[in-house]
């Protein structure tokens, strides 16, 4: 059968073995365990139940975990054993199942949340990089409760320089919209961890601070800022491919970061900011497969 599950719609024949452009075939996983990474909201004290799939259909040319998204790393699992991970990372006192890069694997995910809903009782993040398909989302409506999207760029052309996706703004507002049609505002337990909602993250690149400050825009045309929450990252760091090009050789300035926050303030939107220390690539975590 021929895959569609993401925006490339490459038809890779992956049932019988043939990788796609996003370079895995069957269901493949590099790690899960506790991580404390993520937003408060989503790592708690007791942290997140994290899953990082491999492969990736975007290519981003800074990516900080190319051994799982480019170079292949990682262990092909059945859907029974991935069943069996989101139950134990429950067992650990995980606050919620947060499956991390999962687009080109939403139909086995999907097949697997069906099998665990009536045993899991915590909510189930989708952190994806907002490169989606529309049917592919919608295959997951009422088994995920809270999206984590990035939205990466506002410019096409920026989109096609840095993560060969020229297409990238034009799919990842309707992403978006998608997200936000089936889990709805921002809600929170007694604790202050999110049961349901959309988080949109933005990692500012160095020299694309007004390109950031249009995603911005973009954002607040389709949404009111009660709608959605926004997350700001800083932690980009000169890595992979972007080592070769100027522009990106650098980390982000204090200035251009700030430029950033105060106009996601001024356009009235709540969310997350993150310290310059962030910009590490000690936050990565160790691929060993721990936890497959
Ligand atoms: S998920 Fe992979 S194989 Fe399927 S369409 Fe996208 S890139 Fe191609």
């Amino acid at each position: 059968m021929e895959c569609r599950l993401c925006p490339r719609k490459c038809g890779a024949d992956r049932e019988n073995g043939n990788i796609g452009v996003c370079g895995v075939a069957g269901l493949k996983i590099a790690r899960a365990g506790l991580h404390f990474g993520e937003e408060p909201c989503i790592s708690g004290k007791r942290g997140s139940g994290t899953i990082f799939f491999s492969g990736c259909s975007l290519k981003c040319i800074f990516c900080q975990n190319t051994p799982i998204s480019r170079e292949g790393f990682g262990k092909e699992i059945t859907t029974d054993r991935l069943c069996e991970i989101i139950l134990q990372l429950q067992d650990k006192g995980a606050h919620n199942i947060n499956l991390v890069t999962p687009t080109h694997f939403s139909d086995k995910i999907g097949e697997a949340l069906k099998r665990v809903k009536s045993r899991l009782y915590i909510p189930v993040v989708y952190n994806c990089g907002g490169y989606e398909d529309i049917d592919s989302l919608k295959s997951l409506s009422g088994l995920v409760d809270i999206y984590l999207p990035d939205f990466k760029y506002h410019s096409g052309e920026l989109a096609k320089k840095y993560s060969g996706a020229e297409n990238y703004p034009e799919i990842v507002k309707k992403a978006i919209y998608e997200m936000f049609f089936q889990v709805g505002r921002p809600t929170f337990d007694n604790e202050g961890m999110m049961t349901k909602g959309v988080i949109i993250r933005h990692m500012i690149l160095p020299g694309c601070r007004h390109d950031s400050m249009a995603v911005l825009d973009d954002i607040r045309e389709i949404f009111s800022p009660d709608d959605i929450l926004i997350s700001l990252l800083r932690q980009y760091t000169p890595c992979y491919k972007a080592l070769q090009i100027k522009e990106l050789s650098r980390r982000l300035t204090t200035f251009e970061y700030n430029s950033v926050t105060d106009y996601a303030a001024s356009l009235g939107f709540n969310g997350f900011t993150q310290q310059k220390e962030s910009a590490t690539l000690e936050m990565t975590p160790k691929w060993d497969l721990s936890g497959v």
